[in-house]
């Protein structure tokens, strides 16, 4: 099966006037169509760094990106990328912040625009349509964010730190839908988290990186049982809090060797 990420040696250098620093050294990476991948770290190990490369937002240093087979040369409609902050335009409404990817990529015709519409409703925000983002909670926000990065159909999501601002409940209701969401439309994501237990939960597969210079230091599959299960409910499984502290554990000796 054709990966629909693949990193090959990838190595980033900051440079700035005063000093260059090695952000991320030689890191390989497939991501395979379907599967949702967690990328945990501590901080400043390269995470948001990694999938800036993805995205086509940053030119790595060295290596090669691919994303579904071709070089990556700047963000394209196939990629959705989502961030921990929403960024709506106060000035328009959620129906039009939901709908703005399909007016910058020409879209905006009538079935593109129904789409967006029903993937409101399917996110629960039909009544907020017309609505403008500071009446909506912070939930409700993130909801609209996923909504408007869905519109345009991306195949492959990324996703950094989309609930770390949100408040337990609702970031645990989000979880559940969205990777719902995700499953159910066959999408491929890339998570970047700092949570381990939303990691497991949530993913296939936890990607542990170590920091100075970034580089994956183990990669840990979630057990099947775990993986079907809705997150809020994998939590209560069997299995889970063994995964959580071994990748904990791991994480912590990852920590001494600085
Ligand atoms: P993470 O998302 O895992 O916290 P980042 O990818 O943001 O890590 O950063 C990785 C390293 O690169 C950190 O040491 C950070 O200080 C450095 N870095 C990130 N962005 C820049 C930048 N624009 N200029 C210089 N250094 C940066
Ligand atoms: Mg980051």
């Amino acid at each position: 099966m054709e990966p629909v990420v693949e990193l090959q040696q990838i190595t980033h250098v900051y440079v700035s006037d005063r000093e260059a620093s090695l952000a991320l050294d030689g890191l390989d990476l497939k991501v395979y169509p379907g599967e949702f991948v967690s990328l945990v770290g501590p901080s400043g190990c390269g995470k948001t760094t990694l999938l800036s490369i993805i995205a086509g937002l940053l030119q790595p240093t060295k290596g090669g990106a691919f994303v579904y087979g071709k070089k990556v040369q700047g963000p394209t409609p196939e990629v959705g990328y989502m961030l921990q902050q929403d960024y709506l335009f106060p000035w328009r409404t959620i129906f039009e912040n939901a709908s703005i990817g399909l007016e910058l990529t020409g879209r905006t015709d009538e079935r593109h625009l129904a789409r967006t519409l029903s993937l409101l409703e399917e996110m629960g925000l039909e009544a907020a349509a017309n609505l403008y983002p500071q009446q909506l909670s912070g939930g409700m926000r993130q909801r609209v964010a996923l909504v408007r990065t869905l519109s345009t159909d991306p195949g492959l999501l990324l996703l950094d730190e989309p609930f770390s601002a949100l408040d337990y409940q609702t970031k645990l209701q989000l979880e559940d839908l969205i990777s719902e969401t995700l499953r159910e439309k066959n999408k491929t994501a890339v998570l970047v988290t700092h949570d381990l237990s939303e990691a497991v939960a949530v993913s296939d597969k936890v990607i542990l990186l170590e920091s100075h210079p970034g580089r994956i230091r183990k990669t840990f599959t979630v057990p099947e049982h775990i993986r079907l299960a809705r997150p809020l409910m994998a939590r209560e499984l069997s299995g889970f809090n063994e995964l959580f502290h071994e990748i904990w554990r791991e994480m912590e000796s990852a920590g001494e060797k600085e």
